[in-house]
């Protein structure tokens, strides 16, 4: 069985399954095919599109594929991202060590200079900071404390 494309004289278009195209030229002559839609028997059929049939097939399962899978990559590249801009901040702030809530707040009023400091500093100092207006993040600690 092949499926044709066919179309009537109303400009309405339908599928049909026949054995052969010869078939579906005899079943035309003599009247035997009606338009599902309108049901006049001034029906033709359509020259085949192999081309549009194919294409037509393709997007759908690609698409369906696609979507769960990115975005947890997309997430992931992020944290990778963020995680090496706070190793870089770690290598380059100037450690201060205990003197961090301190010099924090001598940076803020522009007392010392402006850098990236890092240092200790308690949960406590960390939120009195952050009420104050300054910019406190909790570093990562070194890749070598992890294992
Ligand atoms: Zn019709």
């Amino acid at each position: 069985m092949i499926v044709f494309d066919l179309a009537c004289d109303n400009a309405h278009r339908f599928e049909l399954w026949v054995p052969s195209a010869e078939a579906l030229d005899q079943q035309i002559t003599k009247g035997w095919v009606t338009c599902p839609h309108c049901g006049t028997q001034a029906v033709r059929r359509l020259p085949p599109a192999p081309a549009v049939h194919t294409a037509s097939k393709l997007p759908p399962p690609a698409e369906s594929q696609r979507t769960p899978t990115t975005e947890p990559d997309s997430s992931a590249q992020t944290q990778a991202r963020l995680w090496k801009l706070l190793q870089k901040l770690k290598q380059d702030a100037h450690d201060v060590g205990d003197r961090f809530p301190e010099e924090a707040r001598r940076i803020h009023a522009g007392e010392a200079p402006a850098r990236p400091i890092k240092g200790q500093a308690s949960r406590k100092e960390v939120a009195s900071l952050l009420d104050e207006g300054i910019l406190v993040v909790p570093l990562p600690p070194d890749p070598e404390q992890m294992h």
